[in-house]
């Protein structure tokens, strides 16, 4: 891009692109007067542009309310074997420094976690990746226990895989969930993880996710505690079923009892004489 600022450039100084006539860039005049036979008022003019063999673009500040840092751009063009120059464009640009909008974003890449409030509605594109229409082999095994199952353990397992339901989480929607939870809060690496002594995974309050997860989740059934949370095998806290009760029966178990019974005694200071 070339630039040339007519008031101050000789029209010699330009580094032009193809041959763009000098009397473009230098045709200021026809440019502003083009703006105020349009109803604007255009600042004063700020750079001239070739834009090619024929055209040539004039910049003014815009002096519009709302608008600060805008420019006016005059597009002017020539042709071969006449003098005419004919104005082809009048645009309102932003310059350097200009009052922007934020970049547009999609609303589906703006939501965010949390963003979900009670009565918003939240669909999953139809080629959402985290879902597979039913029907299809997700990687899940699920295997009886015996060639002939228990019948009341059927509905169960119809439900695990999926039978009445349109869509299955997919392989990339399980794997994403998974990593999720592992690098939360009740993933290992948390600091109350890193401070208990015993993992979810021997917890007497520990349920394991059925299917895939089973190895690596469960939830936690602890009021106390990570109470109907996915929690992760490694995770632990302070509350685990297996943490000794404190000495004497009561209190944290993180302290011991303070005996208050134990005084020690210390001879009373003999009186200092007086006078
Ligand atoms: S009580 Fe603590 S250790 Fe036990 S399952 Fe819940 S979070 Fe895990």
């Amino acid at each position: 891009m070339v630039l040339h600022t007519g008031e101050v450039s000789e029209p010699s100084d330009i580094d032009r692109i193809g041959d763009t006539s000098p009397r473009l860039l230098d045709a200021v005049d026809v440019a502003r007067d083009a703006l105020i036979d349009d109803g604007q008022h255009p600042g004063p003019h700020r750079r001239s542009v070739a834009e090619g063999d024929w055209a040539a673009a004039h910049y003014f500040d815009a002096d519009l309310a709302g608008y600060r840092g805008w420019q006016w751009c005059v597009v002017l063009a020539g042709a071969p074997g006449t003098d005419e120059i004919t104005v082809s464009e009048l645009v309102l640009l932003p310059g350097d420094g200009a009052l922007l909008a934020p970049a547009w974003l999609p609303w589906a890449d703006r939501i965010s976690t949390g963003d979900l409030a009670a009565g918003d509605l939240l669909a999953a594109e139809p080629d959402d990746p985290r879902l597979v229409p039913n029907q299809i082999d997700t990687g899940d095994e699920f295997r009886f226990s015996s060639d002939e199952p228990d019948p009341d353990e059927v509905g169960q397992v119809d439900g695990e895989i999926g039978l009445g339901r349109r869509r299955l989480l997919s392989r990339d929607g399980r794997d994403d969930a998974a990593q999720r939870w592992y690098d939360g809060d009740f993933g290992p690496a948390s600091e109350m993880a890193r401070a208990a002594q015993f993992s979810c995974c021997s917890c007497g309050f520990y349920i394991p996710l059925s299917g895939a997860l089973h190895a690596a989740f469960g939830a936690c059934a602890n009021e106390y505690a990570a109470d109907g949370r996915v929690v992760s095998a490694e995770y632990g806290c302070g509350a685990h079923s297996d943490v000794p009760p404190p000495k004497g029966g009561e209190g944290s178990p993180a302290y011991d009892a303070y005996d208050d019974g134990a005084l020690e005694i210390v001879a009373a200071a003999q009186s200092l004489p007086t006078g």
